[in-house]
């Protein structure tokens, strides 16, 4: 991913190798090849306008600097900007001070979150984190066993509503999501879990039931972390999925997922910046661990590399 955007950007910034002063007329010249390569990498037009007006106004008031020349100064703002859309610095699991850390996972259905589940959990165990899952899409006939598969992947317990085919099992009400988050949660504390990771139904598209339903489960977990999972390959319709799940369930991280496809990145940018919220982590295959913490500079370096 941002292959292309990387090329395209590469290539701006070549142009401006060599010259000594950059004009009124050079800034405005490279601000528009920046502006139409973001735009082909499926970044949102709000985005790509307030990117590149603050692109344009710094580039133009930089001091000069004497150990950059021109083009460099560009390339140095560009970077800083790229880092600041994607979250600034590398977020962390904000972990709790008492009690089990609680991770709520939200996005639309076949966006990866049972995925990721097993990606955090497997990741979470190897720092010493004792994690649980829990299986809060009952609205998919397989999602539970297909979160009970993960579980046994990453070899981490998985609390569901149906008593009999898990590790942890329990009498639940099957069908009320809100109940069996709340139990979920109530298992780790007891079995002394520090990590609870509520996996929650998705809709193929954005759906009020479905929106009510997060915001329950929300309400009744008080999660350190919402985590948004979304696919990157969507391309233009993911700032108003992010936007609609944002004013749903206020999610505290981004996740990015099957940043392994062929994805032109623009997504990523449009959702991080449209939400102000930051990237935590990327999922980039459909192994368990094809998954890694998310670095808004290692990331930017990569594009403008
Ligand atoms: P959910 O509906 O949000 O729980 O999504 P799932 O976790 O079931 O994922 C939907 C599909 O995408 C599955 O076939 C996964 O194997 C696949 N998938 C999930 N994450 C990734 C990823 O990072 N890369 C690729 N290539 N596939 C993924």
């Amino acid at each position: 991913m941002f292959n292309s955007l990387s090329d395209r950007l590469t290539a701006t910034f070549k142009n401006l190798r060599g010259k000594g002063r950059l004009t009124e007329a050079d800034v405005d010249a490279t601000v528009r090849e920046i502006r139409r390569a973001l735009l082909d990498a499926d970044v949102a037009v709000p985005v790509v306008r307030e990117f590149t007006g603050r692109v344009r106004e710094r580039a133009l008031g930089a001091e000069v600097s004497a150990a950059l020349n021109p083009g460099q100064q560009i390339v140095k703002i560009v970077n800083e900007e790229l880092v600041e859309i994607l979250g600034g610095e590398t977020r962390r699991i904000r972990l709790a001070k008492n009690g089990p850390t609680v991770i709520m996972l939200a996005g639309l259905q076949g966006a990866g979150k049972t995925t990721l589940a097993g990606k955090l959990s497997k990741w979470l165990k190897a720092q010493g984190h004792s994690p649980i899952l829990v299986a809060c899409d009952l609205q998919r006939p397989n999602a539970v066993t297909q979160l009970q598969v993960v579980g046994q992947r990453a070899n981490v317990p998985v609390f569901a509503p149906h008593p009999g085919a898990t590790s942890t099992e329990l009498d639940q009400p099957a069908g009320d999501p809100v109940a069996v988050a709340r139990a979920g949660v109530e298992e780790a504390r007891q079995k002394l879990h520090d990590v609870v990771i509520v996996d929650t139904a998705g809709r193929l598209g954005v759906d009020a039931g479905m929106m009510e339903q997060a915001r329950q489960i929300r309400r009744a977990i008080v999660p350190n972390e919402v985590l948004f999972v979304i696919d990157s390959m969507i391309g233009q319709d993911a700032v108003n999925t992010a936007m609609a799940f944002d004013e749903g369930v206020n999610f505290t991280g981004i996740v990015l997922s099957k940043l392994d496809g062929d994805a032109r990145g623009g997504a990523a940018l449009s959702v991080a910046s449209v939400t102000g919220k930051p990237v935590m982590f990327a999922s980039t295959g459909e192994g368990l661990d094809d998954f890694e913490l998310f670095h808004p500079d290692r990331m930017a370096s990569r594009i403008l590399d």
